[in-house]
């Protein structure tokens, strides 16, 4: 079972909770236990799974990681873009996360983030939820 859902980003760096739009997805599948990939087919965006209560985790990431790659350092990537290309591949384009009970296994404090390195765009994101 395989779902792609639509994220449309609103800034040049940003992280986007998606975690009810895949947890919709799982629900969807009416698959009660196995593993739910979420996979990002971009080169200037990512995936990760982080704390969903205090929103300053959100800013802390951001901040930092436009701190240790700034968007201009005299790249060889002529688009001008190199900054999200990198900030892309650390962070990476695909989280795993197991289902069970037909719903996704999240600690307490774990949200899933789309990251958009390279905005504002519309962005897919592609879901595979395999049974088991
Ligand atoms: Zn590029």
């Amino acid at each position: 079972m395989m779902k792609e859902i639509s994220v449309k980003t609103s800034s040049r760096v940003e992280l986007i909770d998606i975690t009810h739009l895949v947890e919709k997805v799982v629900l969807e599948s009416k698959i009660k236990s196995g593993l739910c990939i979420i996979y990002v087919p971009h080169t200037t965006a990512a995936v990760t799974i982080n704390e969903n209560a205090d929103p300053s985790v959100r800013r802390d990431i951001i901040a930092k990681l436009n701190k240790v790659i700034p968007f201009d350092d005299n790249y060889a990537h002529l688009e001008g873009n190199a900054a999200a290309h990198i900030k892309a591949s650390i962070i990476g384009p695909s989280e795993t996360i197991l289902v069970n009970g037909g719903s996704l296994v999240l600690g307490t404090w774990q949200g899933i983030y789309f990251c958009e390195f390279d905005g504002p765009r519309n962005r897919k994101v592609m879901i595979k939820i395999i049974e088991g």
